[in-house]
Parts: C-alpha cells; sequence; structure tokens
C-alpha cells in the first residue's frame, strides 16, 4: 500500500511514540507521545530544561532518540534507522527531514545569501528544481510573508522580525507535512513578535500541521487546537489550551502559568 493511503488511514500525519533521550546519563525525555492529526496546531509549553528543544529536534531525528518511534506518512523511523549507514536507512533519514520542517529561535539564515537565495537553497540543492522555477516559487512565498520587497537583501540587512519571516518562507518552500517552530519569536525584540506571529496565525488558518514551542500564551490559546505542558522530559498535563490556561489541574503547570503573567 501506498505510504500516502497509510497515512490517511490512520488519520495522522505525525506521530510520535515514547520519545526518549538521554544525553551520558541525563535523562532529557522520559517518554513522550503525541500525534498530530492534518492541520492540527498543537502548543508546547514548559520551563526552561523541561525538554521541549530536544523533543522537537527528535521528531526529524536533527537529535537521535534513544528511544521510542517517530511515524509520518506512515513511515516509521527509530534510532536504529538513523545509526545504520546503509543507503535505505540514509534515504529514510532524508525523507523524514524534508517532511518535518523546522524553524528556529535564532532563524539560521544563510548569511551570505539574499532572502531569495535562502528560500531557494533547498528545492535547488535537495529536491532539484531548477533554479528559475525555484526562485519564482521563493518570490511567492516570500509575498505570502509580506517581504516582496526585500528579496534581494541579505539577512544582516533585514530586522529580527524579516529574518525570521525568511527563515518560515524557507521551510515551506521544501512542502513539508509538519513544521515544527521552536521559540520563533524569543529572540525578538517585542515590537516585532506580532509580525511573525500574525504569519503563523494565517498558516494555521490554512490548514498547516504544526507544533510549536512558544512562551506567548496567549496566542498558543488562540491558535492551538491542543496545548502540551511538559515538565522534566514527561507529558505533565495536556489538553485544549482554553481548558489548561483556565484550570491547570497540577501545581506545576499553576506554577508556570503564575509566572507568565
Ligand atoms: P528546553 O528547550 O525545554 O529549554 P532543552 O531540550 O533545550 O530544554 O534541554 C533539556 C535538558 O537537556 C537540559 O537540561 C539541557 O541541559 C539538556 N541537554 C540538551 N541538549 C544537550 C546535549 N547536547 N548534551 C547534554 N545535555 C543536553
Ligand atoms: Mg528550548
Amino acid at each position: 500500500m501506498n505510504s500516502n493511503i497509510k497515512a490517511l488511514d490512520t488519520g495522522f500525519v505525525l506521530r510520535a511514540d515514547k520519545i526518549e533521550k538521554h544525553f551520558a546519563n541525563i535523562e532529557v525525555l522520559r517518554g513522550i507521545s503525541l500525534e498530530a492529526k492534518r492541520g492540527d496546531v498543537i502548543s508546547l509549553i514548559g520551563a526552561s530544561g523541561s525538554g521541549k528543544s530536544t523533543f522537537l529536534r527528535c521528531l526529524n531525528f536533527l537529535e537521535i532518540p534513544t528511544g521510542g518511534t517517530v511515524t509520518i506518512r506512515g513511515e516509521t523511523h527509530q534510532a536504529s534507522d538513523a545509526l545504520s549507514r546503509s543507503r535505505a536507512s540514509k534515504q529514510k533519514l532524508r525523507q523524514l527531514r524534508r517532511e518535518v520542517g523546522m524553524v528556529f529561535q535564532s532563524f539560521n539564515l544563510w548569511p551570505h545569501m539574499t532572502a531569495a537565495e535562502n528560500v531557494m537553497e533547498g528545492p535547488v540543492r535537495v529536491l532539484k528544481e531548477p533554479p528559475k522555477a525555484a526562485r519564482s516559487r521563493a518570490l511567492d512565498l516570500l509575498a505570502r510573508v509580506g517581504l516582496s520587497e526585500r528579496a534581494d537583501y541579505r539577512p544582516s540587512q533585514l530586522s529580527g522580525g524579516q529574518q525570521q519571516r525568511v527563515a518560515i518562507a524557507r521551510a515551506l518552500a521544501m512542502n513539508p507535512d509538519v513544521l515544527l517552530f521552536d521559540e520563533p519569536t524569543s529572540a525578538l525584540d517585542p515590537e516585532l513578535v506580532g509580525e511573525v506571529l500574525a504569519v503563523m496565525t494565517d498558516l494555521a488558518k490554512e490548514g498547516r500541521t504544526m507544533l510549536i514551542v512558544t512562551h506567548e500564551i496567549a496566542f498558543a490559546r488562540d491558535v492551538s487546537s491542543k496545548m502540551i505542558f511538559l515538565r522534566k522530559g514527561l507529558v505533565e498535563e495536556e489538553g485544549p489550551p482554553r481548558d489548561l490556561i483556565a484550570s491547570p489541574k497540577s501545581e506545576e503547570l499553576q506554577r508556570f502559568l503564575a509566572r507568565m503573567r
């Protein structure tokens, strides 16, 4: 059976099953599971050091989990695949990374390339798109994030909010099934946060499947269909964001939310 059909059958775009991650003798993730259906927007909250970034990185195997599996489009990935040097395993890993896009706190744009070149790079190098077509698509994507006028600027000539919007366009250019955001507005001056959140809200409305690590609780409440509170490498509490925020059950979440106010 074709993997697209399998993914539709289960109804899930992404499923993480009991993800564990140890660094030497530190247990950072202690068995985290989640399922995202197409169009789900899931927010991940939790104190610094609770494992949010490590979990996101495990979902596309930027960090190889020490236990558990990630299933996307009906294909299941586990550590043994990623550690194997076989051609099939490497191909599978490339496929996973293509299907799961990532936007980082620190933008991570290539400084020597213009905005348009940053967006085209993946499609040209990885997807082997002809440069002309890739550039035209890059310009469309930059227009979607409100940056038509900035296509030929380098990152150093752009504000933080503009750089992050280029980074979002770059992630979209790979047509990922799922987009992961790791505190996308934490490095921004307060007056630039809104423009990035507005772009993310549009993506959510378009039905993109997204996982968002954020400290912007009001944004997370408004945009996400589900909220997960991580604590010490475990899911402490999860549910509809309004319920979690209005009536947190665990003392830890109560304290965390009180600190956010
Ligand atoms: P969060 O994003 O929630 O702040 P992280 O996932 O960055 O948390 O980190 C969770 C814990 O894992 C922290 O205690 C951190 O020090 C540890 N950690 C993360 N990456 C590494 C690493 N490469 N080596 C050792 N410890 C790590
Ligand atoms: Mg983090």
